[in-house]
């Protein structure tokens, strides 16, 4: 993994961007037994993809395809966490309703087959089970077995690491994409060889073929984040947290006929104004050393400002604390996280020429569904199907 001594290939795919699709198309082509460069404009990967939850949430995912990708990501996952070494923070998802028609989206949503493994606990089983919930005001919980929680600045170092060092991947840092013409590829460290491309900027959208991106009006979503550290030995969590803004927010609840009155409720509610202001809804996940980390809210610009406003962060700790069994605990970290957006899209795969490929996650999942997503795109490419490959190793 090396900053200099670029190797000009050939390669048989050239990867631009070192985030969690980058990494997820260079593994889906190993699969396939392809030569692989990725090349990575920053000295490591520093955007969303370490910024993130580490939540590979399949439960709320859009139903129809965006949901089988999040299944089939998650086993992915499951697949290299243990030979990357990349740790299983904690499983599966408690949803929290405090609301009557919070309760009627979750039945709605059992009904579907999304619902399949998962269940709607009554408060004391679900409090008996899950004491990390605040008891205050609890209705039910959506129970769901199917998630996962990997301590994602973490997590995309080791797979880098270990798809270099494991799976022969070829990775070059500190290297900027200028052009893609298979088989040359321009870069700020000279040229190099590969037979295709795959172009995977995250939130970027002035490289290669911009004018391409530019046709499906792209914007971008800053988030706010913390993390908060609970009194030593007073709080464990096992599973994720959410709560009823999410229903109204995950296309998978909210694309339900019953989401229209719980979204009705909500704006009717003054105490979920700022939230509701500011595009929050509550997932909190549990880290190794204890601290949690929470989120998140949600501002769309086509050039999101720097600034992270305290009214929001308190928004997000007030819902925390409506929600979780949390007495005490201090905030010791903040960061904002920005991802590419797109009204009414998940995802595009951008088609520029046969042998190229453009890949944005626009929906604030990458780490759901990156992994699913790669090998459509390099199946594409390569015109087969990495996913009926077993791992390379
Ligand atoms: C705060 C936050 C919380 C989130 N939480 C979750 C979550 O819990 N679960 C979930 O599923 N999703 C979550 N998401 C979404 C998820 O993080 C993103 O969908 C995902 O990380 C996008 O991955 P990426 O590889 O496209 O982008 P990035 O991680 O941003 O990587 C893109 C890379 O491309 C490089 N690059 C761009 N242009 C060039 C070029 N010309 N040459 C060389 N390199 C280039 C950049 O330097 C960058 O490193 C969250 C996002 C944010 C911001």
């Amino acid at each position: 993994m090396s900053r200099q001594g670029i190797r000009r290939g050939p390669y048989d795919l050239a990867v631009v961007g070192g985030g969690i699709v980058g990494l997820a198309h260079a593994l889906a082509a190993r699969r396939l037994g392809k030569r692989v460069v990725v090349l990575e404009r920053d000295a490591a990967n520093v955007g969303a993809s370490i910024r993130n939850f580490g939540f590979v949430t399949v439960t709320g995912q859009a139903r129809g395809a965006q949901w089988r990708r999040a299944l089939r990501s998650r086993d992915v996952w499951d697949a290299v966490a243990g030979p990357a070494g990349i740790a299983s923070q904690h499983a599966g998802l408690t949803l929290a309703v405090q609301t009557q028609e919070g309760l009627a989206v979750v039945e709605s949503f059992l009904a579907t087959e999304m619902g399949t493994g998962c269940q709607l606990l009554d408060p004391a089983p679900a409090l008996a089970r899950y004491p990390h919930l605040n008891p205050e005001g609890l209705l039910g919980v959506l129970e769901s077995p199917h998630e996962r929680r990997v301590e994602a600045k973490h997590a995309i170092p080791r797979l880098t690491r270990w798809l270099a060092e494991a799976l022969g991947v070829q990775f070059a840092f500190g290297v900027n994409v200028r052009a893609v013409d298979p088989p040359r590829v321009e870069t700020s460290a000279g040229p190099i060889d590969a037979g295709a491309v795959a172009i995977c900027p995250g939130s970027d959208d002035t490289g290669p073929f911009a004018e391409r991106l530019a046709g499906y009006r792209l914007s971008k979503c800053k988030l706010h984040m913390l993390r908060a550290a609970p009194l030593p030995g007073t709080y464990r969590q096992t599973a994720a947290v959410m709560g009823d803004l999410s229903l109204v927010r995950y296309p998978g609840y909210a694309s339900l006929p019953e989401a229209a009155a719980l979204t009705e409720r909500l704006e009717a509610d003054p105490g979920a104004g700022p939230a509701l202001a500011h595009g929050i809804h509550l997932i909190a996940v549990q880290s190794a050393d204890g601290s949690l980390v929470l989120g998140d809210s949600h501002a769309y610009a086509d050039a999101p400002d720097p600034f992270q406003p305290a009214e929001v962060d308190d928004a997000i700790l007030n819902l925390a604390r409506a929600t979780l069994a949390l007495d005490d605990f201090r905030v010791t970290e903040r960061w904002t996280g920005v991802y590419a957006a797109a009204a009414g899209r998940e995802n595009l795969i951008d088609r520029p020429r046969d042998d190229v490929r453009q890949v944005v996650i626009t929906s604030g999942t990458g780490m759901s569904t990156a992994f699913a997503l790669a090998e459509e795109s390099v199946g594409e490419l390569f015109a087969g199907d990495p996913s009926a490959h077993p791992l390379p190793v």
